[in-house]
């Protein structure tokens, strides 16, 4: 008989032989239980017909709250109440362990270390294919025939250039276009990974901070500030000012700190003029005696 029978409440009106056969129910508690740990006799609840757990108070110390619960049964027509089951199962007020959490929902940024491996599933909604070079891109995509066409004729030399000089080699190719593009990746990130890492970085480092908040100017207009290549680079750039709380960080172009390139420029210290030489005129000095 499951926990979840024994603990959900039957609307049964328990058979009475089988009520009263607490001290049956007892013994067979207190022989599976540690001895001493069985207490007092709490209810009589009705499984089914003819099928009634008792349930005995856990006295173990690391287990408060915990019920022994011992189910008895009695045939039908039958005078003689036998013993179905006896273990130990959480009370109402029981301490219980949290629920399971996998591994992969209870990682944390920062919690991978040198030489851990961190296994992205294979339906990763933050990554989408790439191009290889071998598999044939989509007819709307940037590296698509179409596009690599375009490119190769762009690139192409002058119907009248001279035969010995040689074309530039592929750079019009689907391949060489996908590199350039930064696709040429068995995976690159989907819309949905460049909209989260856009979220993440606009929270920690975007203008809603304190520091942005306080900052002389934005980041978009300071000199540190490295731009990125693809399509965040219409919202983040990085940061390159060793001084800055944000060195090495993505940014976005609406954060700032006091680091700002153009915040502040000291001018520079006056230059000593250069010395005058009279040669019009002798000084007298006194000779010592
Ligand atoms: S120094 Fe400050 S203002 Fe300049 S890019 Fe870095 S964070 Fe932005």
């Amino acid at each position: 008989m499951s926990a979840a029978t024994r603990s959900g409440r039957s609307r049964r009106a328990p058979d009475k032989l089988c009520v009263e056969a607490v001290e049956l129910a007892r013994a067979a508690a207190e022989e599976t239980a540690l001895p001493g740990t069985v207490g007092e006799h709490i209810e009589a609840v009705a499984e089914g017909d003819r099928v009634v757990t008792h349930y005995f108070a856990c006295l173990q110390p690391a287990y408060r709250g915990w019920r022994w619960a011992t189910t008895v049964a009695r045939a039908s027509r039958a005078k003689v109440v036998t013993l179905d089951e006896s273990v130990l199962l959480p009370g109402p007020d029981s301490l219980l362990a949290p629920e399971w959490v996998p591994w992969s929902e209870r990682l944390r940024p920062g919690d991978l270390g040198p030489g851990d491996l961190l296994p992205t599933d294979a339906d990763d909604l933050r990554l989408e294919p790439g191009f290889s070079g071998e598999d044939t891109p989509p007819p709307n995509s940037a590296v698509s025939e179409e596009a690599a066409t375009a490119a190769a004729e762009a690139e192409a030399p002058p119907e009248q250039a001279p035969e010995d000089v040689t074309p530039a080699p592929s750079r019009g190719s689907v391949k060489a276009v996908a590199e350039e593009l930064g696709m040429g990746r068995a995976r690159v990130l989907s819309r949905y990974g460049l909209q989260e890492a856009a979220d993440r970085w606009e929270e920690s480092h975007g203008p809603r901070t304190a520091m942005a908040q306080a900052a002389p100017g934005p980041c978009v207009s300071c000199a540190f500030l490295v731009p990125l290549a693809g399509s965040l680079k219409q919202g983040f750039g990085v940061c390159a000012n060793e001084f800055s709380p944000a060195d090495g960080r993505v940014v976005s172009l609406a954060f700032g700190c006091g680091g700002h390139s153009e915040a502040a420029v000291m001018p520079k210290a006056p230059q000593p003029p250069a010395p005058v030489l009279d040669e019009t005129r002798n000084d007298e000095l006194s000779l010592a005696d």
